[in-house]
């Protein structure tokens, strides 16, 4: 029976663009859990086949990627003052460098690989065997942790995720375009959904939230009551 005082894993999977991690930081905050960005984990892998001419012409180079797999080092590094935590590729942080539109349109690709998944699972897997854990991400209630004790499935119109997005990039000064963000979203959902191996899908004991129309303080209300009743049962 849980209490109270008893640590919850909770998933948060879904669309590109969803607001996942704002949502799961925000539950991570008010719970005093950590909270981990499975995606940065797929960002970091993709940002070394980058810089490692492990991708050529726009393709990943597998068979290069793989016999270097065991090069490469994904962890994080809690920073006391945003309290949060920040990617680390090979003892350098990378959690700037890992959002960039260019990070973007190689990550759906590199994520596809069944090696790539295996390595970064088993780390995610490791992350929360504490528990008290808000882990975002595509796979998260499906594979990571399917027994975790909540799972939200999070979507929203296409047009609405593109427009966040993309009131995003240009206050942090990126040089992007509406239809570049568009062309992004759509076909990372297109690959994440579309791949053999883990695809992007919804738990069938997930909750589905479709935040088109809610602000963030009307979704922290709705899941912090679901949370509420999970801690009480
Ligand atoms: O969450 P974010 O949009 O940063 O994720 C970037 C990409 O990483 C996704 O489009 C997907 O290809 C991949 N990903 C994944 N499985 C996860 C998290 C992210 O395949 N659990």
């Amino acid at each position: 029976m849980k209490n109270a005082n008893s640590k919850l894993i909770i998933a948060i999977d879904g669309y590109s663009s969803c607001g996942k991690s704002t949502f799961a930081k925000q539950i991570a905050k008010t719970l005093g859990y950590i909270y981990i960005d499975s995606g940065a984990m797929y960002r970091a892998a993709t940002l070394y086949c980058m810089e490692n001419s492990l991708i050529n012409e726009g393709e990943v180079l597998i068979s290069k990627l793989l016999a270097k797999l065991n090069k490469i080092k994904i962890g994080f590094h809690f920073n006391r003052d945003s309290q949060l935590f920040e990617t680390i590729l090979n003892d350098e942080n990378v959690e700037e460098r890992i959002r960039t539109v260019s990070v973007s349109n190689f990550v759906s690709p590199v994520s596809k690989i069944k090696e790539v998944r295996e390595k970064m699972v088993e780390i995610q897997r490791n992350l929360g065997k504490n528990k008290g854990i808000v882990m975002d991400g595509r796979d998260i209630g499906t594979i990571v942790f399917p027994n975790a004790d909540l799972k939200i499935f999070m979507t929203a119109n296409p047009a609405i995720r593109t427009q966040r997005r993309y009131d995003e990039s240009i206050e942090k000064g990126q040089d992007v375009s509406y239809r570049e963000i568009e062309n992004n979203i759509l076909t990372r959902d297109r690959i994440d959904e579309g791949r053999e191996i883990s695809p992007l899908k919804m738990a069938h004991d997930a909750i589905l939230l479709d935040n088109s129309h809610l602000s963030v303080k009307e979704q922290m209300e709705w899941v912090m009551k679901i949370i509420e009743d999970i801690l009480e049962k």
